[in-house]
């Protein structure tokens, strides 16, 4: 069974734009910077001091609309993983959350990194946000989708679900 890994942030997880209604910087989604993940350059904040928030923020954050049709396409059909980077204090609320909402995931199937292409192989998939991400698995031989997000090309969501069907 082909292997697909799932990012959280920006994927599963709709945390920019609540981590921005957090600080009282909504208007910044929608001016946000086509194809910029530069937080600073975005919100004034620093990247360090925009992330650096309570593990109970992390684990209040919205699921992304897509993220239950994604979920459960991809554990009905692929050896499903969860490959998360995440801050030593974010991790814990991360596990929550992903228990919170997908109790049926198997929890020992979450990865957190900061290096995700390591796990990259031949026909393994990742479905990320953040380009950068996207190019290093894809240069070590897998293949990425990226889930549309200001910061990325932001591709329809319907072509990440018309490529994964592609590949049951
Ligand atoms: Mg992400």
């Amino acid at each position: 069974m082909r292997r697909v890994f799932l990012d959280m942030d920006g994927v599963l997880v709709d945390s920019i734009p609540y981590l921005l209604n957090y600080h009282d910087l909504e208007h910044c989604w929608e001016e946000w910077g086509q194809g910029n993940y530069d937080i600073y350059s975005n919100t004034g904040m620093s990247s360090q001091d925009f992330f650096d928030v309570d593990a109970a923020v992390w684990f209040d954050m919205p699921k992304t609309e897509w993220a239950d049709e994604l979920v459960d396409l991809c554990l009905d059909n692929f050896d499903t993983f969860i490959i998360t980077s995440s801050f030593p204090e974010a991790m814990r609320a991360k596990y929550m959350w992903l228990q919170k909402y997908y109790k049926d995931f198997n929890m020992n199937k979450i990865i957190f990194t900061w290096r995700k292409e390591l796990l990259a192989n031949r026909n393994d998939v990742l479905v990320e946000d953040y380009i950068i991400n996207a190019e290093l698995w894809e240069e070590n031989g897998g293949t990425a989708l990226i889930c549309p997000q200001p910061w990325n090309n932001n591709n329809d969501i319907d072509h990440v679900f018309r490529s994964l069907k592609g590949m049951i």
